[in-house]
């Protein structure tokens, strides 16, 4: 999908894109970021509310300490320079989920600066700038569906009204929609890392707007950029941001100008339409915000936040690789989830070659995830149970073909590998000598034409003996045993 996606751009060599990417994130804290209201999705509207996050006049804002945390760590794992002294400040700006008139944000003075996320693209890394990460409240949402007559009316739910969010702009750095793809992953992971966010996109609890314009290669000065708002996966920001190169070429070919604006991805379509132009732009009058006094999160707080910093994706796939001599394919896989690389690890560390435990992760379990539609999370094999397996297998105890057997056992039945191992009366490959010595004879006498190979020195037609032994013996025994059989056999 994406070498097809960015062959248009890629193909056109007169053209760069430039983009940057603003993330909004919306921080687990239990309560507000100025008020005790509770931040649960899902609430009937306007249930979690007060005159704080209503807007009303007087009340003053407190500012939620565990909310600064948060943020900080977040900045912490983006590797951001933390404002010892930051601000809030007032984003004036007219909105019907707005009832205040203004977002209590932070402008020239944001909590974190200078940050950035390295990315992997086409086999090297690449590091995209982090401009700032700043704090803010979020907005109320406005309700167009479910009511008796739905197209009449539009209703508020200010339960989002003062959810605590960071927003995190990246510099102009991503050079094409892939890019933009895999800076996404990657902040999406380091964030789950660090727990600060569920980042599901479904609920909101992360959202991004893309920044987008083309220049003639080899020119320094930027084109004018449109922003494409509200893309609800990273596939669709990939997918508009395809559109949106490929029709800002096609303005500047055909003799027009890019006009600064703000678009919206139609996904259906696959296009973005214009929504409002640079004329219309905000001018959002910031001012500093009187009700809250400057943020200072000093030395001493900044080091007790960096001691809850967790180890972060990419220095963890690097000491795995290590660790458990896996390669970096098998270190990408075990560490798509923290939780599911907790286990690995757990399961590596009892196992008796965590390699195999990686490989049966990589090469049995996943596909079988996949096939049922399930989350790691959901999968009926635990990796303890993965680690005694691939002990089994280790010890010669049960061939790889039993191995599958069992594992689709597991599945079919919803249970874990121990459970299944005991219910099938914990078989065991065939290490009767007796019988396998006779499939051997019957075998390489009925193939003396690759007897005659081996004795004449081609001595990988071995493999070919194992496999027919392998497969007489329907894949109960052990292929080291027939191995030693074979070639003492053939040698002798
Ligand atoms: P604005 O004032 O319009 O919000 P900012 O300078 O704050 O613009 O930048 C917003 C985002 O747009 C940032 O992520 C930045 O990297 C990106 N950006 C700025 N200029 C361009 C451009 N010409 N093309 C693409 N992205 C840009
Ligand atoms: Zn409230
Ligand atoms: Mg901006």
């Amino acid at each position: 999908m994406p070498t097809t996606l960015d062959s248009p751009v890629a193909a056109n060599t007169k053209y760069e894109p430039v983009i940057g990417l603003e993330v909004h994130v919306q921080l687990l804290t239990a309560t507000k970021i100025f008020c005790s209201c509770s931040t649960r999705f899902g609430n009937p509207p306007n249930t979690n509310v007060c005159p704080v996050c209503l807007g009303h006049p007087g009340p003053l804002p407190v500012l939620n300490k565990k909310a600064v945390e948060f943020a900080t760590l977040a900045a912490m794992a983006l590797n951001c320079r933390i404002n010892e002294t930051s601000i809030f400040a007032r984003k004036n700006y007219f909105y019907p989920d707005l009832p205040k008139g203004y977002q209590i944000s932070q402008y020239d003075k944001p909590l974190a600066e200078h940050g950035f996320i390295e990315i992997k693209i086409n086999g090297g890394t690449k590091k995209i700038g982090i401009t700032r990460l700043h704090m803010e409240e979020d907005a109320g949402k406005s309700l167009h569906e479910g009511f008796p007559d739905s197209s009449e009316k539009t209703g508020i739910d200010l339960n989002r009204s003062g959810v605590p969010l960071i927003e995190i702009v990246s510099e102009p750095d991503i050079a094409s929609p892939d890019e933009a793809y895999e800076y996404l992953t990657r902040l999406k992971e380091i964030i789950l890392y660090t727990a600060v966010s569920d980042c599901n996109m479904e609920e909101g609890s992360l959202r991004c707007d893309a920044n987008v314009s083309v220049r003639p290669r080899g020119q320094e000065k930027f084109g004018t950029k449109a922003e494409v708002k509200n893309v609800n996966s990273f596939r669709f920001i990939r997918e508009a941001l395809v559109y949106e190169i490929a029709r800002q070429i096609d303005v500047i070919e055909s003799g027009g100008k890019v006009v600064q604006e703000t678009r919206l991805y139609n996904s259906n379509e696959g296009k973005t339409y214009s929504m409002r132009s640079k004329e219309q732009a905000h001018d959002y009058r910031y001012f500093p915000e009187p009700d809250l006094l400057p943020l200072v999160v000093d030395a001493n707080w900044q080091a007790e936040i960096r001691k809850t910093l967790p180890e972060l994706p990419e220095a963890r796939r690097r000491r795995m690789m290590a660790d458990y001599g896996i390669t970096e394919g098998d270190a990408y896989t075990l560490t798509l989830t923290k939780f599911l690389a907790d286990q690995f690890e757990e399961a590596a560390k009892a196992a008796k070659n965590p390699k195999r435990v990686a490989n049966l992760v990589q090469g049995e379990l996943l596909g079988r995830l996949k096939a049922k539609g399930l989350e790691i999370e959901q999968s009926p094999i635990s990796m303890k149970g993965v680690a005694e397996s691939a002990d089994l297998v280790e010890a010669g105890t049960i061939s790889g073909k039993m191995l599958k057997d069992l594992y689709d056992l597991c599945f079919e039945r919803g249970k874990d590998f121990p459970v299944v191992y005991e219910e099938e009366g914990r078989p065991k490959q065939s290490t009767d000598t007796s019988a396998l010595e006779k499939i051997a004879d019957e075998i390489i006498a009925a193939n003396p034409k690759q007897v005659e190979q081996y004795r004449a020195g081609k001595k990988t037609v071995i493999g070919f003996f194992v496999g027919q032994v392998m497969k007489a013996s329907k894949g109960q025994a052990n292929p080291q045993l027939i191995n030693e059989l074979l070639t003492k056999k053939l040698e002798g």
